[in-house]
């Protein structure tokens, strides 16, 4: 709630009042000035680096972000504190906060396939803060009564549960409209063409988004670019005059694939160990070192403040969080104080054992503002000096029916072992050079299965049902 309750008592403090734009020249109604800007990124950077994560690879940021910064310094607005980050995120995405916050998902890497569609992405997210386009979406959402997305998913005075499951990662997922989307691109490929990059990177990286559309089934119900950067086949025709122009009597462009992919060799596919991994209805964490299963057939979304998951077409969830207990305190205590500042109120409870390990496990009641009542079951979990709620939520007419399998769910949570830990590793992106015969069935295969042959051929900017070219490098996906 801070997150959400601070933005807002910066807009409130706002004058509305004229800007000149840095990048048209015209004055525009804003309700942002720069200082305030620059306020807003400083304050969500921390908060969306503790809902994210940070990809631990400093080599891999420090490249993504020279680059970043060779951008920003020839853009108009050179004298933001710009910075250029790798959150540790599987999904295809990149977004800008007000002030020059750039992120980029560790997701959205093996997608592109040279340097100069990195350099175009990261150009669009520096566009869409040069001309403002940040700041007057934040303004326009804020005022508009959406506001910010808290953080914590316990509170029902804050937003319906219905919104949950498309929201635990949609931090502050701006949209843009497509005018925003085009100038952004144009932005993208005359920064990156004015340091030597070829500016067909940005129509390329669009192409390929445009095939992951069409591709899509492994990366289902995770907010990604085209939640937030709808029609990237329109936008790859509104942007290739600009590309001519920019191209115009210019043949030294270059896309320095090979180095490209080279830094790329390596990079985590999928779900991040260290971060928890999801296997079929399980979650597993080597790192904490416990096990949990979720009901078959849900839907389960991992993110470093917590996991959650939700029933096949119904508004039933489950969520896994954490918190510190050095002191050991008393379990009935935290649980009914912890399911209190979440909005509920005890209704019955009793200590309990699961897999050997003291539980306090309780029934709760809560209701929404708009006077919806919602039931809950939650298991609070001493273990290694922490305790683990596992918290099942189900609108009241549902929760006797989804209790069985909430309850079931909840005594499965178990610790693993260190072997069991050990065997648990991420996918990774690997190069492999296309021998005669090989189709990105067979490559894929070569993997290990992890990927699906269409995604595969996305990935190496090559349409699905098409043939990779023999003697060429292409990136694959291989099982940990
Ligand atoms: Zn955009």
């Amino acid at each position: 709630m801070g997150f959400r309750a601070a933005a807002s008592l910066i807009v409130l403090a706002l004058v509305a009042a004229c800007a000149t734009n840095p990048v048209t020249g015209r004055r525009e109604l804003s309700f942002m000035s720069e200082a305030q800007e620059i306020s807003i990124g400083k304050e969500s950077d921390p908060q969306i680096k503790q809902e994210m994560g940070i990809y631990n690879d400093p080599e891999l940021q420090r490249y993504v972000s020279d680059i970043g910064q060779r951008m920003a310094k020839i853009s108009e607005r050179p004298n933001l504190p710009w910075t250029f980050q790798v959150v540790d995120v599987p999904a295809v995405n990149a977004f800008a906060v007000p002030g020059g916050f750039i992120y980029i998902t560790r997701g959205i890497m093996p997608f592109l396939d040279n340097e100069a569609e990195l350099a175009g992405v990261l150009g669009h997210e520096i566009g869409h803060v040069t001309a403002r386009h940040s700041a007057q979406q934040y303004t326009r959402q804020i005022t508009g009564g959406v506001g910010l997305l808290a953080l914590q998913i316990f509170v029902p005075a804050a937003r319906p549960f219905g919104d949950l499951a498309g929201q635990s990662l949609g931090v502050l997922f701006l949209r843009y409209g497509r005018d925003d989307e085009l100038q952004a691109d144009e932005l993208g490929a005359r920064y990156e063409s004015t340091l030597g990059w070829d500016p067909a990177g940005v129509p390329a990286f669009l192409a390929t988004l445009g095939r992951l559309d069409e591709a899509a089934g492994d990366r289902k119900g995770v907010p990604n670019w085209l939640s937030t950067h709808p029609e990237p086949l329109a936008r790859v025709k509104d942007i290739q005059p600009t590309v001519a122009r920019l191209k115009t009597g210019r043949t030294d462009f270059s896309t320095n694939r090979e180095d490209f992919i080279r830094r790329i060799d390596g990079i985590v596919y999928g779900d991040n160990p260290e971060q928890g991994i999801v296997r079929g209805a399980a979650f597993l964490h080597p790192v904490l070192r416990f096990r949990l299963d979720f009901p078959e057939g849900w839907e389960i979304q991992n993110t470093p403040s917590q996991v959650a998951a939700k029933a096949p077409g119904a508004d039933v969830f489950m969520v896994l969080r954490l918190v510190e207990n050095p002191q050991g305190r008393n379990l009935q205590e935290i649980a009914v104080n912890s399911m209190r500042d979440a909005g509920f109120r005890a209704v019955e409870g009793a200590p309990a054992r699961i897999d050997n390990l003291d539980a306090f496990i309780g029934v709760y009641q809560g209701q929404a503002d708009n006077g919806a009542t919602f039931g809950a079951r939650a298991a609070h979990i001493a273990y290694d000096q922490k305790v683990y709620i596992v918290v099942g939520i189900a609108p009241s007419q549902l929760f006797r029916q989804a209790d069985g399998a909430i309850s079931a769910s909840i005594r499965t949570f178990r610790s693993i072992s260190a072997a069991e830990a050990e065997n648990i590793r991420p996918s990774r992106v690997d190069l492999y050079v296309v021998r005669a015969g090989d189709t990105w069935a067979s490559i894929a295969e070569r993997g290990g299965g992890v990927i699906k042959p269409a995604t595969l051929a996305v990935m190496n900017n090559s349409a699905p049902g098409t043939q990779p070219t023999p003697g060429t490098r292409v990136k694959i996906v291989v099982s940990g």
